[in-house]
């Protein structure tokens, strides 16, 4: 049995890990959906969908897990041709976890088992948190697993969200 998540992962983190694997003792193999696939360059969606799938597939596969299919999946202008859309690109899956009320509501319509996520450790584990402390430099390395930090450091990550923070200024 396959299990969906979807969430933007920017950038992935230790608490999506521990998802994904919590995910991986109840379900066979897991759909990890990079959502905004369109999205990079920006504050809040600083990392491509291509940076995102490596920062992802290298961490599972240091942890030996190999059980995963990674899809961008990019943004589309109506809500109700979403779930479609997702089924387009994946292979096929009964079970999705989100914590995300929109996304809840999607799945649930279209008749899926729809599950929430126990967020561990948010004060740290978070995008927008770790996001912050790449921009005001503080250590934000102990909050993803060290092949993130691998990537972030190969495409200058850092300093791309500090000169979109200034152009954002400007
Ligand atoms: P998200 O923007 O990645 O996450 C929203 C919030 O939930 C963030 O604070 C995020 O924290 C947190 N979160 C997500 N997954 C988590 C996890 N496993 N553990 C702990 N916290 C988690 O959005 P999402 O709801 O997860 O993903 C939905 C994706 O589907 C988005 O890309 C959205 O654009 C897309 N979508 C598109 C349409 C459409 O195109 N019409 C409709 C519905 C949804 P972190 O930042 O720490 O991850």
């Amino acid at each position: 049995m396959r299990a969906l998540i979807v969430g933007r992962f920017q950038p992935f983190h230790l608490g999506h890990l521990e998802i994904i694997k919590s995910i991986l003792k109840q379900s066979g193999s897991i759909i990890i959906g990079i959502g905004s696939a369109q999205y990079s360059h920006t504050l809040n969606d600083p990392f491509t969908a291509g940076e995102r799938h490596l920062m992802i597939s290298s961490s599972l596969e240091a942890e030996k897990i190999y059980d995963f299919y990674l899809v961008p999946i990019e943004d589309v202008n109506s809500n109700p041709l979403w779930v479609a859309h997702v089924e387009s690109l994946t292979p096929k899956f009964t079970k999705v976890y989100t914590n995300n009320p929109l996304v809840k509501r999607l799945f649930a319509e279209k008749h899926y088992d729809v599950h929430s996520l126990t967020l561990l450790n948010r004060e740290s584990w978070s995008g927008t948190r770790i996001r912050d402390k790449m921009l005001n430099g503080e250590n934000w390395r102990s909050d993803v697993p060290p092949q993130v930090a691998a990537v972030i450091d190969e495409i200058d990550g850092v300093n791309r969200l500090r000169d979109l923070s200034q152009s954002d200024r400007e």
